[in-house]
């Protein structure tokens, strides 16, 4: 019993010294650089001694370029639109992958060519907070607050809690439930028709 008791204990001193030394404070040594997690001001490594990935931002030289391969240019924005909020572009020329707000101009046009208009709603989905949904016109999507009517109501089927009866009460989870796995069929529907007429405008 003893033999076992100290053999143990060798193993556990053995391990936790291992992981101190594993862990032991060293300054992260760059190996190979992570270039789809490169930023326009961060680069991202893995540690040569401990392999753990660590960003920070880029150094420029006189030429504008980083050690990891970054140089700073002007992007070549290709825009894909997903959202009434905001949107999405890569760069032809480094291929990196930015979101920003839309920037509406005096024409509610932004630069990415996402104008501002009176959604058609597909269906919608919906949780405690707020509903979901893609429009049909755009196929961006909207998120909004639920919007109430004098019974408590909004139009995506939501009803709130005080005005719900036992029954609306009962079933509003599986409602809920049911609304966001339509909220994805038509998430996956709205893509494919985006991509259809994308294909088609080239
Ligand atoms: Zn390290
Ligand atoms: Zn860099
Ligand atoms: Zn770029
Ligand atoms: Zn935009
Ligand atoms: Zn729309
Ligand atoms: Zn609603």
């Amino acid at each position: 019993m003893k033999k076992l008791t100290a053999f143990i204990l060798a193993f556990v001193l053995i391990f936790s010294s291992v992981s101190v030394v594993a862990s032991a404070e060293h300054t992260h040594e760059a190996g190979l650089y992570a270039d789809e997690l490169s930023t326009e001001s961060t680069h991202s490594f893995y540690c040569e001694t401990c392999g753990e990935l660590n960003s920070e931002n880029h150094v420029f030289n006189e030429n504008g370029e980083c050690v990891c391969g970054y140089a700073k240019h002007i992007h070549e924005k290709l825009y894909a639109v997903v959202h009434e909020s905001y949107h999405m572009f890569t760069c032809k020329e480094c291929g990196s992958v930015f979101t920003e707000w839309h920037t509406f101009n005096e024409n509610d046009e932004c630069e990415c060519g996402y104008k501002k208009h009176e959604h058609t709603p597909d269906v919608y989905g919906f949780i405690g907070t707020g509903h979901y949904y893609y429009c049909k016109k755009c196929y961006v999507q909207v998120s909004e607050n639920h919007t109430l009517d004098e019974n408590g109501k909004c139009v995506c089927g939501y009803v709130h809690p005080d005005k719900a009866s036992v029954i609306e009460t009962m079933i509003q989870p599986f409602k809920m439930m049911i609304s966001i796995y339509r909220f994805w069929a038509s998430a996956a529907v709205t893509g494919f028709k985006r991509g259809f007429e994308q294909g088609l405008n080239k």
